[in-house]
């Protein structure tokens, strides 16, 4: 059934019309360039309504056609690219000492990606929203210039942040119950745009699910190593936030009642044991003291310095017991180690893959390997973009403007 988009629609037609635009995109999106009949064949639509459906993608500027063209049997099909161009989606990270800000258009090629710091450690949550919105609205801005729609705005934050954008604690920022993304809203002065709040681990493992090397990969969990540890988790596809957004606090599972205190005020907790604090000789230090300390590390390590290789060692082990947990718990088939342990995974790997091995009761640890992240710094920033393009993926389509 072929109808205009300006017909009058009752409801649940133009919702199932909208579902289609989203499966037709994603499909153009994992198999570009490729034809109507290769879209059709691909998502079980009739032809048809695939070339409805294209059309109407073409209007929006989400895909064009491409001069080239691919014979098959029969007449030459014109081959079709997603464009996005006129579409940028927003991410944002708050850290300790920075904020990040990166913009991408819709296939994902990278707008801008700007760092500025920002003393998160020692401000309010009222202060960082000013700062967000100001480096947001500076954004906006340069996509105006650029005749590019803004589909969104996600940003990340160290703590727990409830599904309603609401953050509960954020231990490293000393904020408990702000109400980050209503503020950043109002700040932003309702822009037009949806704006999220979401927990920085949740986001880095959109950024690997949608621009990491192992992207597509349906089960994947991505461990922030930061000054705290967590975890964002990717299960059949989809990322997995619990009853109440909480899933992934694994700096806080004990691994050793006798271990160092953890910053939480209990015993032995992975963070403690496994996190940068373990590492470092003076582990209270401000993340620049900890970046030139991590440097110093990184030299000794490579060195063969015996007293750094056996810290590294013992880290390892105990990050490796954290891993397998998630590997007996989940089944991930990647484990993906961000921020400070990527410097160090040459020398945390073995040990992590070691401890892998031997306490996962699956077979050959359930197929999980353990990489570092190459992402590098803004994981989290990229995946509020990346947050933004999934909700586009999945419905929430820009109307023609
Ligand atoms: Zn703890």
């Amino acid at each position: 059934m072929i109808t205009s988009a300006t017909d009058p629609q009752p409801a649940d037609f133009a919702d199932v019309r909208a579902t289609n635009l989203a499966v037709v995109l994603r499909s153009v999106r994992e198999h570009a360039p490729c034809s109507r009949a290769d879209i059709a064949l691909s998502t079980g639509l009739n032809k048809a309504t695939v070339s409805s459906l294209v059309a109407d993608l073409i209007d929006r500027r989400l895909v064009r056609e491409t001069g080239l063209t691919e014979n098959r049997v029969g007449r030459p099909a014109t081959m079709l690219v997603l464009d996005g161009s006129p579409y940028a989606a927003i991410g944002v990270e708050i850290n300790v000492d920075h904020v990040i800000a990166v913009a991408v258009d819709l296939s994902g090629e990278r707008l801008l990606s700007w760092r500025r710091s920002f003393p998160g450690a020692t401000s309010t949550a009222a202060q960082a929203v000013a700062a967000v919105a100001a480096i947001v609205r500076r954004v906006v801005n340069r996509m105006a210039r650029e005749e590019r729609q803004v589909l969104g705005l996600a940003v990340g934050v160290p703590g727990l942040v409830g599904t309603d954008g609401t953050v509960r604690v954020a231990p490293d920022l000393g904020w408990r119950d702000a109400d980050v993304c209503g503020d950043l809203t109002k700040a932003l002065r309702d822009p037009g745009f949806p704006v999220r709040v979401d927990n920085d681990a949740n986001l880095a493992a959109l950024a690997e699910h949608r621009f990491g090397p192992r992207a597509g990969t349906a089960n994947l969990v991505y461990l922030t190593g930061e000054i705290g540890v967590g975890a964002g988790v990717v299960l059949d596809g989809r990322l997995r936030r619990g009853g109440q957004g909480y899933v992934g606090e694994i700096g806080h599972i004990q691994l050793d009642p006798l271990g160092a205190e953890c910053r939480c005020g209990r015993l032995g907790c992975l963070e403690a044991v496994a996190g940068i604090g373990a590492v470092l000789e003076h582990p209270a230090l401000s993340p620049a003291e900890v970046e030139i300390e991590l440097d110093e590390v990184v030299r000794l390590a490579r060195a063969a310095d015996s007293r750094t290789l056996s810290t590294l060692a013992t880290v390892g082990h105990n990050l490796g017991k954290g891993v397998a947990m998630i590997a007996n718990l989940l089944n991930p088939e990647v484990v993906i180690l961000g921020g400070y342990y990527v410097p160090l995974a040459p020398w945390l790997l073995p040990a992590v893959e070691a401890e892998l091995r031997g306490r996962t009761i699956a077979p050959d640890a359930g197929g999980c390997q353990v990489v570092a992240s190459t992402l590098g710094y803004g994981a989290a920033a990229l995946g509020g973009a990346a947050q933004v393009l999934d909700s586009v993926d999945s419905s929430r389509l820009p109307r023609v403007s």
